[in-house]
């Protein structure tokens, strides 16, 4: 048996009990690295030398005994998000490429605290900008699955990395469905919390209204143990929330008995893969068996949620983006004077969809524009939470395919930003709404790729999700499938 195989719970059994050392848990995950990082280019920032230091405090904590934090001595991937210490931190952008932050983000701070290794810094779109990771200015990421196929994105390293062994869990960011889409291409459980729950400081923004931490894991347990280590108040972030953190695994009964799920018509639609529809209408018979009433419900704004998230997301990153000006930090053009250091350092820091967004951004904030765009997708936002609040009012959780379609081609929508922005047609509301959201795997296409099963729930509900979802895992056995790495 291999140790990187194994999920972040049985570990921790094993790691308790002194069975194994974190320090030999730590070498075999860099040692599937090196059998693997040619074919799936997960990782911009690999850091052993470190790890190996952090799995021997670990293994000394551990000798100690009496600490009860399951992530102690566990080997996990940052996506290169989330601001480290000492460790190169880019964004995946030409802008940040030699960005050594002086300070942990919260997250990690906490991660690191529990006593879990850092592994390393994964790939992902820049700026957290796209659905398949190939925005990134460092590297293109490939699916375990299929190695001609995208991971997902944003989070797409961290999510090929988990799929692929190359780490026990990873941590993402979601703004628009960055965690949960790449979990559904790559097969494993993703989990975006409500907005407030986890902490942002020290994440590189993105949107800041439509930002959160989450985890993403081989399977359910693992990501209740991973959410419960980062959630929690921080007087940093003036958006995180002050209340209790449940002890999210202690909902893990395997019994979903009585729990009401809405099915949403507007999330089954002609267009979408029909292996993807069939996959969740059988998950979700799956459940009717294990006890669970079935609702219909309607979320009727759901057509306008791409268009309202590509409003406020461009404008709040065009605003949150201005920082980057060649002066206080990351890459410097040389220039003649200030001004066309400005402009030459974000020509030619900042790749195409980050420019993109940032035109778009300003445009709709723009005077003249404002009312006409950003007010009035701020108005629509709200109709899309309200239905929401309607639907959960006959509904404990709400239950929908994670993405139209399977993983797609390398190069197959980079062409089309409309198509690209598709991807994320079914998880945008979440995040525009403010909901927990959980991605599940739930079936294979006939080319053997992974569809993935999304389960929403009401505000700060993240138990009845992990619930739902574990209901659902104990009855199959996707989650235990595993990539052979291969073209296919
Ligand atoms: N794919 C969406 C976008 O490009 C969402 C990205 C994200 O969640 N970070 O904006």
């Amino acid at each position: 048996m291999s140790l990187h195989t194994l999920t972040l719970h049985e570990l921790h059994g094993k790691l308790k009990k002194r069975e194994v050392s974190s320090v030999e848990v730590t070498e075999s995950v860099f040692r599937r690295i090196s059998a693997t990082e040619d074919k799936l280019h997960s990782y911009i920032t690999l850091c052993r030398d470190k790890a190996i230091a952090e799995a021997k405090q670990a293994d000394e904590r551990l000798g100690k005994g009496g600490e009860s934090s399951p992530l102690l001595g566990i080997p996990l991937a940052l996506k290169d998000i989330f601001l480290t210490q000492g460790v190169l931190t880019t964004c995946a952008s030409k802008i940040l490429g030699n960005f050594v932050p002086p300070y942990d983000g919260t997250a990690v701070r906490k991660l690191k605290e529990a006593g879990a290794v850092a592994v390393g810094k994964t790939n992902m779109d820049e700026f957290a900008m796209g659905s398949s990771t190939e925005n990134s200015a460092i590297a293109i990421t490939h699916n375990p699955w299929k190695l001609d196929r995208v991971p997902g994105g944003s989070s797409g390293g961290s999510a090929a990395a988990v799929a692929a062994d190359q780490c026990i869990a990873a941590l993402g960011t979601d703004t628009g469905g960055s965690i949960r889409q790449p979990a559904a291409c790559c097969g494993i459980v993703g989990l975006k919390p409500t907005y407030g729950r986890v902490s942002r400081y020290g994440i590189i923004a993105f949107a800041s209204s439509l930002d959160q931490v989450g985890p993403m894991t081989k399977n359910v347990t693992d990501c209740a143990l991973m959410l419960e280590a980062v959630a929690g108040y921080d007087p940093s972030d003036s958006t995180s929330v002050n209340a209790p953190v449940p002890a999210y695994a202690s909902f893990l009964n395997g019994d979903a008995k009585g729990l009401r799920v809405g099915i949403p018509k507007e999330y089954f639609i002609p267009g979408m893969q029909p292996e993807v529809e069939q996959a969740v209408k059988e998950a979700i018979r799956v459940l009717e068996k294990n006890g669970i009433r079935i609702e219909k419900v309607s979320l009727p704004h759901t057509e306008y949620a791409v268009a309202v998230y590509y409003i406020i997301a461009t404008a709040e990153a065009s605003s949150n983006l201005a920082r980057y000006d060649g002066m206080k930090y990351g890459y410097r053009a040389l220039a003649r004077d200030l001004t066309e250091t400005y402009t030459r350092s974000r020509e030619q820091g900042f790749g195409a969809e980050v420019k993109r967004r940032i035109m778009l951004g300003t445009y709709a904030l723009s005077a003249g524009y404002y009312d006409a765009y950003y007010l009035k997708a701020q108005r629509v936002r709200t109709l899309v939470k309200k239905d929401f609040e309607a639907a959960f009012r006959k509904c404990d959780a709400i239950i929908t395919p994670t993405a139209p379609t399977t993983a797609f081609k390398i190069g197959e929508k980079t062409q089309d930003p409309l198509q690209m922005y598709l991807s994320d047609i079914f998880t945008i509301s979440a995040n525009l709404a403010g909901l927990p959201a959980i991605s599940v795997p739930c079936g294979f296409d006939a080319e053997g790729l992974p569809i993935g099963m999304q389960i929403i729930g009401r505000h700060f509900d993240e138990a009845t999700i992990l619930r739902l979802a574990f209901a659902y895992e104990q009855a199959t056995e996707w989650h235990k499938k595993k990539p052979l790495l291969d073209h296919g």
